[in-house]
């Protein structure tokens, strides 16, 4: 395998390492999250008319894992309001509140719903790229240098540590 400059872990945000809902338990985007939000003891996150987010499970496991192995964290989401600095932005905030953001110190993104992820990767780099949108897993098929890997399929956050050594041994 080439040698790559660097080895770095991409997360997908919503319906990847979170699913939001509104009071009545129907889906919605981050992005639809109205501040102030607090945590509660369920460990969900609650906004400020009762939408709330569920972080998957063993999510925070695998990203201080993967955080406490060097390697570079960022997450990659189209998941943007528009005009909103990324300090207020709802998934920003989201992070911060499940105390996931000081893991992420890569070339954090959030995109709006019209940018194609693949575009904001580059060649050099060996990625680990966590989505659960076909259109982003099959663009990523694509390329050499990513392991896309479906969030749709992950049964345990545990296990996929796992895969993840797996790999980044054979790529250095
Ligand atoms: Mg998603």
């Amino acid at each position: 395998m080439k040698p790559y400059k660097n080895k770095k872990v991409i997360f997908d945000l919503d319906k990847t390492i979170w699913n939001c809902f509104d009071k009545h338990k129907n889906e919605i985007w981050a992005k639809q999250l109205v501040p102030p939000f607090k945590l509660e003891s369920s460990g969900n996150v609650v906004d400020d008319v009762g939408n709330f987010c569920q972080l998957r499970s063993d999510v925070g496991y695998f990203v201080s894992e993967v955080n406490s192995r060097g390697i570079e964290i960022s997450f990659l989401s189209v998941g943007a309001r528009l005009n909103l600095p990324m300090e207020f932005q709802p998934s920003y905030l989201l992070l911060k509140k499940f105390g996931l953001l000081n893991f992420f110190q890569g070339d954090n993104k959030l995109l709006y719903k019209t940018a194609r992820k693949i575009n904001f990767l580059s060649d050099d780099i060996f990625y680990i790229f966590i989505d659960d949108s076909e259109s982003v897993l099959s663009d990523l098929e694509l390329k050499q240098n990513v392991l896309a890997i479906d969030a749709k399929n992950i049964t345990t956050w545990m296990g996929l540590i796992k895969k993840v050594d797996n790999v980044l041994n054979k790529i250095d």
